[in-house]
């Protein structure tokens, strides 16, 4: 299976994003052998959304999740509130929100805990910086950031977990990593998923790449068996990107059944 999942950010508003589900889902239509689809709107279109997303294939994702049920923490919203919207799905940790936002290791890690125990699935969001690839630390900061985020951990039969590896440098830029060079850091998330979750974990754990995935590059990632699928940021809200991105991937899984 390939997993594809849409952020669409803050770049749509409710109406738009109402025509952009429309789209996103036809992208699938008189095809076999289909991508699990994710598509994450902003928390403001989750309602409108999810009635579209409700006769489909797709699944209905948010961009954020606070750790607590409720209280006094404005601004915020907790899983089970995700849940009544019929979200299943939650990204946690991305570089922009670290970035612009001070979100902490701990605080991934308990965002990715609180999703976990609420029944949703996380898709945790890790990569190194620019500067650290260059210093080769790359590894060594995506393996910390990883260790963090799943400290105290355990996934139960029915969860599952998504590791989006996604180089900051590589996130908005049009500059995607190449697969030699993404494709050693996947190798590597998995064999400390499996020391970290142990081999049912890591059997519940799937690794996708995030950065710069178009029409053009996404054929290269999905057609390798390390990758399970790709995080797709400013492409996803260009439909006739996406259109070639879910079909790409749908070839890779048409090609399997061969
Ligand atoms: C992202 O939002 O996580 C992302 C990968 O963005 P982009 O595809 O624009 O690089």
């Amino acid at each position: 299976m390939k997993t594809i999942i849409a952020n669409w950010k803050m770049n749509v508003g409710v109406r738009e994003s109402v025509a952009l589900a429309r789209g996103t889902l036809l992208t699938l239509r008189g095809r076999k052998h289909i991508p699990e689809l994710v598509i994450c709107p902003p928390f403001v279109a989750l309602s409108e959304v999810r009635k579209i997303v409700a006769r489909s294939a797709a699944a209905l994702g948010a961009q954020n999740v606070f750790w607590a049920e409720s209280g006094s923490y404005t601004g915020e919203v907790s899983a089970r509130m995700l849940e009544e919207l019929g979200v299943t799905h939650v990204i946690i940790g991305h570089s922009e929100r670290r970035q612009f936002l001070s979100e902490t290791d701990e605080m991934v890690n308990k965002k990715t805990y609180h999703a976990l125990a609420s029944g949703l699935t996380p898709i945790v969001c890790v990569g190194e910086g620019r500067a650290e690839r260059r210093a080769g630390t790359a590894q060594e900061v995506v393996g910390e950031q990883l260790k963090r985020a799943l400290s105290g951990v355990r996934l139960r039969a029915s969860d599952h977990l998504l590791i989006a590896y996604e180089p900051v440098w590589a996130i908005g830029t049009g500059e995607p990593a190449s697969v030699s060079e993404m494709l050693p850091m996947h190798a590597f998330i998995r064999s400390l998923v499996q020391e970290l979750l142990g081999p049912h974990g890591a059997s519940q754990t799937r690794v996708l790449y995030g950065g710069s995935v178009n029409g053009e590059n996404a054929y290269a990632f999905l057609r390798e068996e390390e990758v399970d699928g790709v995080l797709v940021g400013s492409a996803s809200v260009k439909i006739n990107q996406f259109k070639d991105i879910v079909h790409a991937a749908c070839e890779v899984l048409e090609a399997q059944t061969l």
